[in-house]
This record gives C-alpha cells, sequence and structure tokens, in this order.
C-alpha cells in the first residue's frame, strides 16, 4: 500500500504542488506553489489537501491530527530553515509564527477567516520584542492574534446586540488616551489590551487562550475544516452551486509583516480594472498595516498607481496638493518596490493569461506575494478584457469564447439611468462606483428583510443599506438590487461579493450614517421603504425613483456576438408575441421567432369581448359569427410579427390554453357580457360554471380545442395565411410555421394538418398567390415524445415545449411547484428546479428519443426548443449535443444563448 501525501510544502523557489493542483490543493495552495515555481517572492509554507478535509469529517479530529502530525512537523522543520527562525522558540532563534488560511478549488465567502501571528505566547512575544528590537510590533502583533484566534478557531464573538467584545477594550483604551487613529497606541496600551484580551476569552469561552504553539495550530488548522460545514459556507455552495464534497485545503505559512514600521506595507491588488475592465494595474495599500487591513475599512487606503491616485482624487474632490502629501500612491511613496510589484503583476498575468487578483505585504523594504487568483469581474469588464486579450494575442478564440460566463452579459443588457432621470434627479452623495450598473428600490436596513420582502413579491425592488457587509449577507444582497454601504473601499466585502454577483454597489458614500433603522445623509433622515436609487458605475446616491433605459449593444459585445455566431452551430430564435417584443429580441440577435403564443393577443383593448363571446357561444353558428370579428385583429398581429422578423421563420402556435382562462369571472364582466350578448346575466355565469374545469393544465385545451371547435382552427390558419399572402403581395419574405399545440397521437395532429392545409389553399386560390409554409407540432406530451416516428408523418417541425414536458414527465403542476421544490432543494432531493435547468437524465431522455424517431422518418425534420431551458446555458448545450437546429428564448435571453450556443460547439 502506498502512502498517502497529505502535506504539500512551498518555498524558496519550490514547491511539491503547482497550479493544476486546484482539485488537491484549493486555489489559494496551488497557486502559492505555482508562483515559488516561477520565481515569485513567496513566504514559505505548506498546504494540508483538500482530501484530509474529507477524512476529518469521518474519521473526526484526534485521528485526523494522529495521521498528519508526522507529515505537518516535518514541513514545519522545512518552513524553518527556509526562514531561518523557530517554531515555539525558547530563545535560540527568532520565533517563527504562522498565519492559518483557508482555500477550497473555487474561492469561497463564508469559510474561516485567516489568523495570523500564530505562535505567540508571553515568551515568544518578548523574544520577538528583543530579537526585531522593536516591542511596538510585537506586541501589535500579539493583540492582533489574540483577537482574530479568540473569535475566529474560540468562538468569542459579539452576543445579540453587543458589541465585538475585543472592540469594546480597544473603545475604552482609545476613549480614555483621546487617540484619533490605532496607530497612537504604545507599547504599555498595547501590553494592557493584550492582558484585557486574555480576561475576555477567558470570561466568554471558559478557558485560558492557548499558550502553547502547537495547541494553537491544531487548534486553527481543525477550525478551518469545521468551517467547511457552517450554515453560512453551506448556503453559498448551494447557491454557486459547489458541491460539498470537495471539501478545503489549509495554508500553513510563515508569517511576514507589514506593520513592522513605515517601511512596511500591505495591500490587494488587480492587474486589469475588474470593473470596466480597462487595462490599467489597479489596488490599494497601507503603510505599516497587517492583514484585512486594507479591506476592513478602518482606515482610508492608498491607490498604487500615480494614475489611480489622480482619478480617486478628482473622484472625491481632494486637491493634488492633498492627495500628494497625504494619500501618496505606493508609486510616489516606495518607487522601487512598485517597480517590482508592477513587474510580478505583469509576470503572473502573462503566465495565467487572465487578469489576476493579487495580495501583497511589503515587510521592511523587501516585497511578499501571498496570494493571485483570476480575479472576479463585472460583465462588462470580462467581456472588455477577453476582446482586448484576444487583440494583444494573449488568447485564443476558443479560449476567449469559454472564458466568458454566458449568464454574466445579462449585466450588459440591463438598464442604466436615463440620461433626463439623471439631470432631474437629487444627488445625495457620493461614494465609491463599487460594482457599476443601476438600481432603484426601496430602503432596507438589514439582510433579513431583504429577503423576506422579495420572497413575498418577487417583484418587489429593495436597495439594501448598511454601515458595511459580512458574509451573513448574501442573501439579502441577492434579493436587493443594489447595496449602499457606509464604509468600505473598493476591495471591501461588500464590493467584491457585488461584482461578482454582478449587483450595483456604492460604498463609502460621503456624510452617510447608516444604523438599524434609519439613514442620515448630511442631517436628512430616511427610513425603510423610501426609494433611493444607486449608480454603482460612478457611485453616486440619489433621491428617489430615477427612471433607466437599455444600455447599447455595440463595440466590445458586438465583437463578443459576431465571435459566438463564428462558432456555433445553432442558431437562436426568440419567444415573442408582439412586434415590440420580435423587435427586440431582433436586435439582440435572434434569427426568428421559436414560440408565437396567440392567446396573449386577446387580451388586448375590445378583443376580449370578442373572444369571450366565441367561448360563450350556443353553437357553432355562433361562435364562427365571434370568430369572424377576431379574424382581422388576428391578421394584423401576424402581419406585423412576420414582418418584425422579415425572412426569419416564425412558429406560430395555435390556441393552447384552457378556455376558462378567457370567461368572465367577474360580476363587472358577466353583466358587460350580459348586455354584449343581450342575454340574461345568469346565463353567462351558467356557461361559466359549465366552462370550469378539476384540473385545467389537463383538460379541455390545446389541439383537444382545435379538434372539438374546428372553426377556431380554420380562423387562425386563415389569418396566418392571409398575412402571409398580404406581406408576399407588398414584396416581403413571410415563413410561417403553424404549430399545433399539446399532441399526444398522431390522429390528433393529422385532423389538424389537413384543416389548417385546406384553408390555406382556400386562401391561397382567392389571393391568387402562394407562400410556403410548414405545419408541425411541439413536443410537450411524453406519449408524443415515445410516439414521436408516427407524429413525424404529419409534422414538417417538432418544438419541445420543455416547460409541459418538464411538468407531465415529473408530474409536477408547475403552478403549484413553489409549494414543495424549494423544500426538496434544500433536502437536496433535486439538485436544480428542472423548470429552469433542463433535467438531462429524465426528461432529456425523451428529448433524444424524439429526435431519434423523428429523424428515422423524416430526416429533414427542424427541430428546436421553445421552453423557457431554451435560455439556460447548461440546457442549451444539451440540446447542441442533441442535434437540435436552434433554441428559442425570451428576447434579453438571446444574447446569453447565442454564447452558450457557440461554447457547447467549441467545448465538444
Ligand atoms: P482570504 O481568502 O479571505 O483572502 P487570506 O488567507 O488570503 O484570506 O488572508 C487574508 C490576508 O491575511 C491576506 O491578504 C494577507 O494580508 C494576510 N496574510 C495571510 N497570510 C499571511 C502571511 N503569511 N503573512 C502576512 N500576511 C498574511
Ligand atoms: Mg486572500
Ligand atoms: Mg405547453
Amino acid at each position: 500500500m502506498t502512502e498517502v501525501k497529505r502535506v504539500y510544502t512551498f518555498g524558496n523557489k519550490q514547491a511539491e504542488g503547482n497550479a493544476t493542483m486546484k482539485n488537491l490543493l484549493g486555489g489559494k495552495g496551488a497557486n502559492l506553489a505555482e508562483m515559488n515555481l516561477i520565481g515569485v517572492p513567496v513566504p514559505p509554507g505548506f498546504t494540508i489537501t483538500t482530501d484530509v478535509c474529507t477524512e476529518y469529517n469521518t474519521l473526526g479530529r484526534d485521528k485526523v491530527v494522529e495521521l498528519l502530525k508526522g507529515e505537518v512537523e516535518r514541513a514545519m522543520s522545512f518552513v524553518e530553515e527556509t526562514m531561518n527562525a523557530k517554531f515555539g522558540s525558547k530563545g535560540e532563534a527568532f520565533p517563527l509564527l504562522m498565519s492559518v488560511r483557508s482555500g477550497a478549488r473555487v474561492s469561497m465567502p463564508g469559510m474561516m477567516d485567516t489568523v495570523l501571528n500564530l505562535g505567540l505566547n508571553d515568551d515568544t512575544v518578548k523574544l520577538i520584542a528583543e530579537k526585531s528590537g522593536n516591542e511596538k510590533f510585537a506586541f501589535d502583533s500579539y493583540r492582533r492574534f489574540i483577537h482574530m484566534y479568540g473569535s475566529v478557531v474560540m468562538g468569542v464573538e459579539a452576543e445579540n446586540g453587543e458589541h465585538d467584545p475585543f472592540e469594546v477594550v480597544l473603545d475604552k483604551v482609545r476613549d480614555a488616551k483621546g487617540y484619533q487613529s490605532d496607530a497612537e497606541f504604545t507599547v504599555e496600551d498595547l501590553k494592557g489590551i493584550v492582558d484585557s484580551y486574555k480576561v475576555v476569552v477567558r470570561e466568554k469561552a471558559g478557558k485560558d487562550f492557548p499558550t502553547n504553539p502547537w495547541d494553537q495550530l491544531w487548534g486553527a488548522v481543525c477550525a478551518v475544516f469545521d468551517s467547511w460545514n457552517t450554515e453560512r459556507a453551506i448556503l453559498y455552495r448551494r447557491m454557486e452551486q459547489i458541491p460539498g464534497e470537495w471539501g478545503t485545503a489549509v495554508n500553513v505559512q510563515a508569517m511576514v509583516y507589514g506593520n513592522m514600521g513605515e517601511n512596511s506595507a500591505t495591500g490587494v491588488a488587480f492587474s486589469r480594472d475588474a470593473s470596466t475592465g480597462e487595462n490599467l494595474f489597479n489596488g490599494e495599500y497601507l503603510i505599516n498595516a497587517q492583514g484585512e487591513d486594507v479591506v476592513a475599512g478602518v482606515r482610508t487606503p492608498q491607490e498604487i498607481t500615480l494614475e489611480g491616485s489622480r482619478r480617486w482624487a478628482v473622484r472625491g474632490g481632494v486637491s493634488e496638493d492633498e492627495r500628494a502629501a497625504k494619500f501618496p500612491s505606493l508609486e510616489e511613496a516606495m518607487p522601487e518596490l512598485y517597480a517590482e510589484l508592477d513587474a510580478v503583476q505583469e509576470k503572473l498575468e502573462k503566465h495565467y493569461s487572465d487578469m489576476q487578483d493579487l495580495e501583497f505585504t511589503i515587510q521592511d523594504g523587501k516585497l511578499w506575494m501571498l496570494q493571485t487568483r483570476n480575479g472576479k469581474r463585472t460583465g462588462a469588464a470580462m467581456v472588455r478584457m477577453v476582446v482586448e486579450m484576444l487583440k494583444e494575442g494573449m488568447i485564443d478564440d476558443e479560449t476567449a469564447l469559454l472564458r466568458l460566463e454566458p449568464n454574466k452579459l445579462d449585466e450588459l443588457l440591463h438598464p442604466v439611468f436615463s440620461a433626463d432621470g439623471i439631470d432631474a434627479a437629487n444627488v445625495l452623495s457620493k461614494g465609491l462606483p463599487a460594482s457599476p450598473g443601476a438600481a432603484t428600490g426601496k430602503i432596507v436596513f438589514s439582510a433579513d428583510k431583504a429577503e423576506e420582502i422579495v420572497e413575498n413579491d418577487p417583484k418587489a425592488k429593495v436597495i439594501l443599506v448598511r454601515r458595511e457587509t459580512s458574509p451573513e449577507d448574501l442573501k439579502g444582497m441577492y434579493a436587493a438590487q443594489g447595496i449602499l454601504t457606509e464604509r468600505g473601499g473598493m476591495t471591501s466585502h461588500a464590493a467584491v461579493v457585488a461584482r461578482g454577483m454582478g449587483k450595483c454597489c456604492v460604498s463609502s458614500a460621503a456624510g452617510i450614517r447608516v444604523d438599524a433603522t434609519k439613514l442620515t445623509i448630511d442631517g436628512k433622515e430616511y427610513k425603510e421603504g423610501e426609494w433611493i436609487s444607486l449608480n454603482g458605475s460612478t457611485g453616486e446616491v440619489y433621491e428617489g425613483q430615477v427612471p433607466t433605459i437599455t444600455p447599447s449593444l455595440d463595440g466590445d459585445f458586438g465583437e463578443i456576438m459576431k465571435l459566438a455566431d463564428k462558432y456555433t452551430r445553432m442558431y437562436v430564435r426568440t419567444n415573442a408575441d408582439t412586434p415590440h417584443d420580435a423587435k427586440t429580441a431582433a436586435d439582440f440577435g435572434a434569427k426568428g421567432i421559436g414560440l408565437c403564443r396567440t392567446e396573449h393577443m386577446f387580451f388586448e383593448g375590445e378583443r376580449i369581448i370578442a373572444v369571450r363571446e366565441m367561448i360563450l357561444a350556443e353553437n357553432e353558428e355562433g361562435r364562427k359569427e365571434a370568430l369572424k370579428k377576431l379574424l382581422p385583429m388576428q391578421r394584423s398581429d401576424f402581419e406585423g410579427i412576420l414582418e418584425a422578423m422579415d425572412g426569419h421563420g416564425v412558429t406560430i402556435r395555435l390556441l393552447d390554453p384552457p378556455l376558462h382562462e378567457f370567461t368572465p369571472n367577474d360580476e363587472k364582466s358577466q353583466l358587460e357580457m350580459a348586455e354584449e350578448l343581450s342575454i340574461p346575466v345568469e346565463e353567462i355565469i351558467a356557461k361559466v360554471d359549465a366552462l370550469h374545469e378539476i384540473n385545467p393544465m389537463l383538460g379541455h385545451r390545446g389541439c383537444r380545442l382545435g379538434n372539438t371547435y374546428p372553426e377556431i382552427t380554420e380562423m387562425q390558419a386563415r389569418a396566418i395565411i392571409e398575412a402571409a399572402c398580404n406581406l408576399r403581395a407588398r414584396g416581403l419574405d413571410p415563413k410561417p410555421e403553424i404549430m399545433v399545440p399539446l399532441v399526444g397521437t398522431v390522429n390528433e395532429l393529422k385532423l389538424q394538418e389537413e384543416i389548417i392545409r385546406r384553408v390555406a389553399e382556400e386562401v391561397f386560390a382567392e389571393k391568387g398567390l402562394k407562400v410556403e409554409f410548414l405545419v408541425g407540432t411541439m413536443i410537450e406530451i411524453p406519449r408524443a415524445a415515445l410516439t414521436a416516428n408516427e407524429i413525424a408523418k404529419h409534422a414538417e417541425f417538432f418544438s419541445f415545449g420543455t416547460n409541459d414536458l418538464t411538468q407531465m414527465t415529473f408530474g409536477y403542476s408547475r403552478d403549484d411547484a413553489a409549494k414543495f421544490l424549494p423544500i426538496y432543494l434544500n433536502k437536496g432531493l433535486l439538485k436544480n428546479d428542472p423548470f429552469q435547468v433542463l433535467d438531462q437524465t429524465g426528461v432529456g431522455q425523451l428529448v433524444e428519443m424524439a429526435v431519434e424517431k423523428g429523424k428515422a422518418t423524416r430526416p429533414d425534420i427542424k427541430l428546436g426548443i421553445c421552453g423557457e431551458h431554451g435560455g439556460e446555458p447548461s440546457s442549451v448545450e444539451f440540446c447542441h449535443r442533441a442535434g437540435l437546429a436552434y433554441v428559442s428564448c425570451s428576447p434579453f435571453r438571446v444574447p446569453i444563448a447565442r454564447l452558450a450556443a457557440a461554447q457547447a460547439n467549441v467545448r465538444k
């Protein structure tokens, strides 16, 4: 039996792992190894694999510590040698301190916070003070360590309504001494703080702070494994569909100190702009700081580049003199180190061929890299970077296509504020443009509230207003239109998470204060429920509701779409019922209509009266009378739609829903209809009752209507063919495809086809001209899929109606599924909502079977999909593999489907 390797070391330009080992070492660990291999300076350390996390969950803590002990001790000796220091030094060497960092395959908020300065106790702190000659640095590190370890590992945190007990201690000292900033703490202050912290731990955790460095280490390592299964980590995994089996790795790494004095610093940086995609190195740093100080929003971080710093000053109204004096860029403050950092970021971007998100620390004039990863980005930045990297020759067409996340294109299609709206709007404040886009909504002050409101009314628009956000707020951030925070920089939690979600966010807005029940801006108070608007691209905060408009689709976006079209096999149609929607979709690149629902036109204006007349008619005569009134209206609708999609196929579905959807159900419309038809209202009521069905979705609907009332099909076929003839007479090129819904047996389709073709011949004879048209069916009843070979004899095309097909295959009523689907998803009984993501294993089999059987009968049968799934990337990929010619989706999903279709073809 071969020994399992559980620990991988890195350091000194060597590493046992590399970038390809993300599954085993996590993203952070794999990249720490890789950076060593390409000669980037990284503090040495070791990674405990993700497999150990799985072992931990099955074998438990004691067994896993036993399994790891030997390898970890060996790895620690390697670090000690490299650093020329000793973990738990008794005086013979400089004490080695470690950071303990979690790191899954993909970066995951909700995981354990990093613990820094591990290895400190009353003895080592004195040694460090002595050997570094910097007592203040030693005790600053010690108080940070007790705070972090106390809260992260020992669970000493604010209890309901209280403040963080460690912060309370700090506040007391600050207030007593009248300090403005933490830099003013003296060594004596820090020593006192350390003593008070120990008391806090003893009181709150019920035990003493551990003094043995090895106990500290195992405590932190196990806390990382434990954090894999916290509620917030599980929630995040569910939202992002990350499997629980992946586990997290643990990175244990030698500390480097950004808090050693004025020649030390720490920062985060991006090789390109994560908001706009501009090819401009950027980021933030703080002198004499450690760890999360830069993103915590306690001190105002400074910009790394001079260009960035100048832009920052302009945005914030800071004069050039003040900027240069108080907030100089790293480029100005430490020019040589800046040059080194700039070279490293360039090297890393080239190496990974993608925008990098970097963390670094400068210890006493020496640069260390602590992390690199492909940076999160907005949809706009994603598109711009791909187009520019393609032009630079950094990536090829296929890489470019596959790097784009189809769903993120959505952000580019969504509204921005209208120029007039902006002109008229009252600017309340200006903050950092933390995540672009426009949002308008009602103020809420807690994530739970945001979630609750949107759960009750999915159309509700709320803006989450917080002092700052934390991983607990994730769900509320998802629910909100946008996020406004009082504190935090461009790399704050709110900013980073919002960009990842494509949500608009403004942070650090000037002059605002947020507490639990109100937002105060320059003295004026705003309560929950009042409207505000945010522009995440400029940082502006507006009073009230500002109107929005749809953005343009040229430029980089156009290039991406061109590229997609070059590589795609399937084309994309749209589901549209009006000429306006057809036009919108055509602008988004739709080539035809995959589903035009005729009944959606029935509610407009006076039409519903004629529709009701038809439904309430006593006999065929009466129905025909009413249908005569509907004919010209339908004809002109079809003319409009066929014209908007001239030259492209337009699939028009014959009447589908159960008739009672159109009956007058309230007293007022019943009286209106009684008057219209000159009959007593009692008769109307009786007729409405008679139309009532126990289970309407499985009742008298679809082609069952056209087969029991053939005159309806006659009228609709006539309207379609006449519309096409009229357009042809005007020199246009209409391509109608008449679709019979809800077919389960071939005879149902056959009867409908006969009617349609007979009416068409009549119209052609009357008009003295012909147009080509197709007759086909929707495959949405399982029996149709099973007998597709028979059905294909009478169908020139199949369009998979995967909404009904899913409903009938699962036996879930789509209208009632909301009662149990969320619970099923929670319990993991289903991986996805099958109405959103096509169930490839079950429903997919029916699709594949119907494709095969349909082609066997009619090799050139035209195949497409028109369910909601036609715009969902993984379902689009399935359609590609199943051999469909096109997918059809709602207008705003057309670009997403085009990209997904191209990716499917590139990936194969
Ligand atoms: P996250 O995944 O939340 O970014 P990290 O593990 O990257 O957490 O740690 C957060 C921060 O802690 C880093 O950006 C860095 O500033 C600091 N840090 C981590 N390890 C070290 C180290 N070995 N030396 C100095 N600072 C460190
Ligand atoms: Mg990090
Ligand atoms: Mg249907």
